[in-house]
């Protein structure tokens, strides 16, 4: 040891000679290096770890950490030598779609339609390439339904393999300094609280600043500088000029699910000089991929000036760290991240943070379904230790009660039926993230179970729920497992015969007969549902239903409110006032938020109970009627922070 060395690296060593220790000597041990949360070791005798199962998870065991293996790379096969023994060790079943090679990495990436079949009982394919190859094996889906999205962001992973590896590097060297004990922890509400949209939250201790969730207003119309934008524009975006933290200070975002509410700022960050890291679940990386460029071309063709452009996007997608549900993940050298299931819609989360060794435990939902969904399991009510919860209340007030499931199927099938009889259309807007692919189970299910329904008209699928349900194939280890088990054997819902891709002019589809339309645009501000309806408006055999949230100022809930005439864009552009014929029906209970009922169950059946709860993701009343009801039923503190509150937590 030398003498300029100081005390960090001293220590940054240890764990890294630690490991050491524990590699059998006949792997023949090179190095071990810092990956973003994890350690990869660089062996020159790949096979002695994989020679038996447990090596490698008793390393990381004992480590608490992520281990990565890998071979040096002078022991690599050469690319072309490996693909022919990892075609000879796979099946053709599997169905290999692409073989790409990682040198910087020692990693070869398989991409099939059947990743499992690539894999093998128990890992017995993955081992074999590994032995006698010395590529590590990572597995990729191709998705049943063609998903551009994933293909671009694959392939931007692939191209900047170099910037990640150093990205990585860095961020693990910070990560892995000696813990440093806080004296306290602090949260600040930048946006989100006793509203809903903006949702942002600054965590801090002693020596950590993490945001959690970064999004903007669901208001389109609040959100790009536009002709038209509002005076309301200080409420589109979270708090974060007032907080005196400069954005390079801050040493994580967590994000819990993609939805722009609680993501759709975090390129903004990136623009203004944040470098760090992004955590979030695989399937949501991708959809912020798909909802964050929707989101520029959308004020573009608007004639507005988005908050950011593509490449800060890109930037932000080359800054993330994806974590599966479960995984333990260091986020800075004190604190630790676990994502749960929350059901609410795809890779949709919520977080434990556990800060320090035992001296605080953070539980924050997101959104979440406490209740059935065709998608996904109910939220996890499971976790270590929560000392203060964070917990949505969109519909957190007295009077919340959404419809069983089993009503509302039925009301939107006896809608749907009364409009096809009469020869009309029926044309539903919807979220192309969640509601749409709700919709799509509910009405294949319907179908597949009633036979002698016989509808007989087409379901037209159109615009950005398409990709949305794309990405949805993509994971299916992500949905309820008898969904993952039906993609898995070839029979996805989502591509049912049922389901016809709306193709060519949309005015073909509008002049032809009966038919039932899901398009996206959920709140009718744009996108394909819009489009429709300026075809269907008039024509009073039609129906528009609408099953999801419509905000204040939105089209969606002008018409929900019973307007008879709206101002719409003509082909030029040019607003006009048009008479509304169009029948309109609401059917409530599908909803990817859990209600009144479901919220307070969910704190019911939390194992531990929480010590502590805040309200937010709701209605100024709604979050307070919340906290106050928790409060009075289940005797702990409880309250409705509003934006710009701070509060100690210890
Ligand atoms: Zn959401
Ligand atoms: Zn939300």
């Amino acid at each position: 040891m030398t003498e300029n060395q100081n005390d960090n690296e001293v220590k940054e060593n240890d764990i890294l000679e630690r490991i050491k220790e524990y590699i059998p000597a006949d792997a023949d041990f090179i190095k071990a290096v810092y990956e973003g949360p994890d350690i990869a070791v660089y062996v020159g005798n790949i096979s002695a770890l994989y020679a038996d199962d447990r090596i490698i998870k008793n390393i990381s065991a004992a480590i608490k950490k992520k281990l990565i293996v890998r071979s040096d790379s002078s022991k690599l096969l050469t690319p072309e030598k490996a693909t022919e023994i990892i075609r000879q060790i796979v099946p053709p079943e599997a169905t290999i779609n692409d073989i790409k090679f990682v040198p910087e990495f020692s990693e070869v990436y398989i991409e099939a339609f059947k990743p499992g079949l690539v894999i093998g009982k128990g890992g017995s394919n993955l081992k074999r390439i590994v032995m006698e190859t010395k590529w590590a094996p990572k597995i990729l889906r191709t998705p049943p339904m063609n998903s551009d999205v994933i293909k671009g962001v694959r392939q931007m992973m692939f191209r900047e393999t170099d910037f990640r590896k150093k990205f990585l590097t860095s961020i693990g060297k910070k990560i892995n300094q000696p813990i440093m004990k806080s004296e306290w922890v602090k949260v600040t509400s930048l946006g989100g609280f006793k509203e809903v949209g903006r949702s942002c939250m600054l965590l801090e201790t002693t020596h950590s600043k993490i945001l959690i969730d970064c999004g903007v207003s669901p208001e389109p119309s609040l959100r790009g500088s536009s002709a038209n934008a509002s005076k309301d524009e200080n409420r589109a975006f979270p708090y974060l000029d007032s907080i005196n933290v400069p954005i390079n200070e801050i040493d994580a975002v967590i994000i819990t699910h993609g939805h722009m509410d609680h993501m759709g700022f975090i390129p903004y960050l990136f623009r203004y000089g944040y470098e760090g890291p992004v955590y979030c679940t695989p399937p949501t990386r991708d959809l912020c991929a798909l909802l964050l460029f929707d989101y520029i071309k959308l004020v573009q063709k608007n004639a507005g000036t988005p908050l950011y452009e593509e490449k800060d996007v890109r930037k932000m997608l080359m800054h993330t760290i994806t974590r599966d549900y479960g995984e333990v993940t260091n986020v800075t050298d004190e604190i630790k991240l676990t994502y749960h299931n929350a059901g609410h819609i795809l890779g949709s989360s919520i977080l434990h943070l556990h800060i320090g060794e035992g001296m605080y435990n953070i539980v924050h939902t997101g959104d979440m379904k406490y209740g059935f969904t065709k998608l996904f399991d109910p939220a996890d009510t499971r976790y270590p230790r929560i000392d203060a919860l964070f917990m949505e209340s969109t519909y957190g007030g007295p009077n919340d009660i959404t419809p069983n499931r089993q009503d509302a199927e039925m009301a939107m099938m006896n809608s749907i039926k009364e409009t096809i009889s009469n020869k009309g259309k029926v044309l539903i807007p919807l979220f192309a993230v969640g509601r749409s692919q709700e919709l799509m189970l509910v009405l294949e299910s319907y179908m597949a179970n009633h036979p002698n329904f016989k509808m007989d008209v087409p379901v037209y699928l159109d615009g950005m729920l398409l990709e949305a349900s794309a990405i949805h194939t993509a994971y299916p280890e992500y949905l309820k497992a008898s969904l993952e088990r039906m993609i898995l054997s070839n029979r996805s819902p989502f591509e049912s015969e049922i389901f016809e891709i709306a193709k060519g002019e949309r005015s073909e589809i509008v002049d032809k007969g009966p038919a039932v339309i899901l398009a996206s645009g959920g709140m009718l501000n744009g996108g394909a549902a819009l489009e429709y309806f300026k075809e269907l408006s008039s024509d009073p055999r039609s129906k528009l239903i609408f099953v999801g949230y419509n905000s204040s100022s939105s089209m969606g809930r002008r018409l929900q409110s019973g307007a008879s005439e709206v101002v719409l864009p003509d082909a030029d552009g040019k607003l006009v006032a048009t008479k509304v014929e169009m029948k309109v029906h609401t059917v409530e209970g599908f909803s990817g938020h859990s209600d009144r009922r479901q919220l307070m169950n969910f704190v019911s059946d939390l194992r531990p109970y929480p010590k502590k709860v805040f309200t937010m993701h709701g209605e100024e009343s709604k979050c307070e009627d919340l906290a106050r009801s928790i409060g009075n039923k289940f005797r702990i503190e409880a309250r409705a922070p509003m934006n710009l509150d701070s509060s100690r937590l210890k």
